[in-house]
Parts: C-alpha cells; sequence; structure tokens
C-alpha cells in the first residue's frame, strides 16, 4: 500500500487539513518485480552460452589449434553454443510479439487430424532415434477447427518435442483430438510416458525460464520457453492450457482450441 499526504493550504489560514491517498501497488509492484527477474534470466541465460564460446575461443587461440582433434571439438562446442544462443533469442522474440499483440493471427479452417499426423511425420526421425512410438488418436467425425496453423505447429512442436526430451528410449506418445462440450472446442493432448514432473514444479512449469532440472534442460538444448510460448499462443486463440503429470510416470498437457461450428461459424 502507498500512502501519499498533500496538505491543504488555505490562504491566510495556513494548514488546515490534510488529503491522505491510499493506494494499492500491489499488482503494479508484482509486475515490476517479475518484469525485473525476467531481465535478470535473460542476461544470465545469454551470459552463459557466451562465457563458454568465449572460454574456447580463447584455448584455440593459446594453442589447442595446434591439434586437430581438440580443436575440432572445441569449434563443435562453439557452434552447439551459438546455436543455443540463436534458439533462444528466435524464442525471446516471439514472445516479445505475443506479448505486444504485433502477431495477429491468421486463421484457417483446419482439419484436425491431418495436422496432427503431419506433427508425428515431422517428428518421425527423432522418434525412431529413441525408439519411441507415436500413435494419432482424433474423435470420428470431429469438425474443423479455426486457428492459426503456423502458431498452433509451434505449439505442437514445443508440447511433442518436450515429451521426446524427457521419455527415456522404447517410451510412448500419444496426440489425441477429441470434442468437449459447452463450451463447444476441441481438446488437444500430448501424452507421454516419460518422467514427469514434481508436483511441487508443476504450478510455476508454464512460466518463463522455468525448468525442472536446468542442466537436463540445457544438456538437451532447451531454452526454458517452450511452455510459455505455447501458452501465449494458444490464449491468443482464445483457449486455454494444462499440465498434469505423475512423476516416473508421465506427462499430459492438453489445451483447448475453438470448434468450426457448421456453416463456417466459430462455436
Ligand atoms: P525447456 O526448453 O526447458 O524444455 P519448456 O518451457 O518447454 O522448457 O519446459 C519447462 C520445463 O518443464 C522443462 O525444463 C522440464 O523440466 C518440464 N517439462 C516440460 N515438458 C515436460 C514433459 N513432457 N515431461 C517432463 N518434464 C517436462
Amino acid at each position: 500500500l502507498r500512502v501519499t499526504f498533500t496538505p491543504i493550504h488555505r490562504r491566510d489560514k495556513g494548514i488546515t487539513g490534510t488529503i491522505a491517498v491510499l493506494q494499492d501497488v500491489t499488482e503494479q509492484e508484482k509486475l515490476e518485480h517479475s518484469r525485473r527477474q525476467f531481465v535478470a534470466n535473460v542476461s544470465h541465460e545469454l551470459r552463459t552460452p557466451l562465457t563458454t564460446i568465449k572460454s574456447y575461443a580463447e584455448a584455440l587461440n593459446d594453442g589447442a589449434l595446434e591439434e586437430r582433434e581438440l580443436s575440432e571439438r572445441f569449434v563443435g562446442v562453439i557452434s552447439n553454443e551459438t546455436e543455443r544462443m540463436i534458439r533462444l533469442v528466435t524464442d525471446l522474440l516471439h514472445l516479445s510479439r505475443l506479448d505486444s499483440n504485433q502477431a495477429p493471427l491468421r486463421r484457417r479452417q483446419t482439419n484436425v487430424h491431418d495436422m496432427l499426423d503431419e506433427v508425428a511425420d515431422r517428428f518421425s526421425f527423432q522418434l525412431r532415434q529413441k525408439s519411441i512410438k507415436a500413435t494419432v488418436r482424433v474423435d470420428s467425425g470431429l469438425q474443423d477447427a479455426w486457428l492459426d496453423r503456423d502458431q498452433i505447429d509451434q505449439v505442437l512442436d514445443n508440447l511433442i518435442s518436450n515429451a521426446i526430451k524427457y521419455t527415456l528410449d522404447g517410451g510412448k506418445i500419444e496426440l489425441t483430438a477429441k470434442k468437449q462440450q459447452s463450451p463447444a472446442t476441441i481438446a488437444i493432448s500430448v501424452k507421454d510416458t516419460g518422467i514427469g514432473i514434481p508436483k511441487k514444479d508443476l504450478s510455476r512449469i508454464f512460466d518463463r525460464f522455468y525448468r525442472v532440472d536446468k542442466a537436463r534442460s540445457r544438456n538437451m538444448g532447451g531454452t526454458g520457453l517452450g511452455l510459455s510460448i505455447a501458452r501465449e499462443i494458444v490464449k491468443a486463440h482464445g483457449g486455454s492450457i494444462a499440465l498434469d503429470s505423475e512423476l516416473n510416470e508421465g506427462t499430459t498437457v492438453t489445451f483447448t482450441l475453438p470448434l468450426l461450428q457448421e456453416g463456417g461459424e466459430i462455436a
């Protein structure tokens, strides 16, 4: 609570009273705090790869260049760290466009079954590498959805790449789409049989840069922004997103999208 006092002056009579203004600044301060936190996180996330790049470049300069095998390894590290930074900056730009509503949605009537089949195809190589079996199940007779395909592809890519990253070899991933009643929406789920998330982390899992295991996420090439981006895109579509998980059993992320009613109207 912020309190400000302003004295009331009357001609000849001096101060005759005081105006006290009580202002609730909790929301404002929370916003300011999370903004500062975000800037600190971004700086840290960018600084980490930069420090690595700097030290490996110095090592090359200090003589490692003379040894072919060593220098190839060092150049590999530099190139990986650079790629991570590019991914991070791309994700940050995407988030900032979503935050400022600079990315108007280009919605089209979309067949959900085709969309899920295509996303599974995009990941077929990575799925095969880890011997993970992916299945697509869509309610028969499900109407088309009304969505921006590029943006929803990004949501699906983020969820499926997480499902693959955090599932051990030989696991299973299920993509499903169902119609939900009141309000009539399409619910799309990505379910894995992976490592799961401890209950205590669930409430913060959509926060920017929040990760259960920072080292693991970094090793897997994660930026810690995938779920936040997914949430912003789903919100822009008027839908919602939720995550449910059991440690060592698996995780299910479900998001909803508006349905295209017969006659082309939006539900
Ligand atoms: P990251 O780039 O680290 O994967 P995300 O925002 O996509 O960032 O996810 C945030 C964190 O949530 C991850 O670091 C991971 O700890 C956890 N997480 C997300 N999806 C899954 C999943 N399918 N299984 C287990 N943990 C997950």
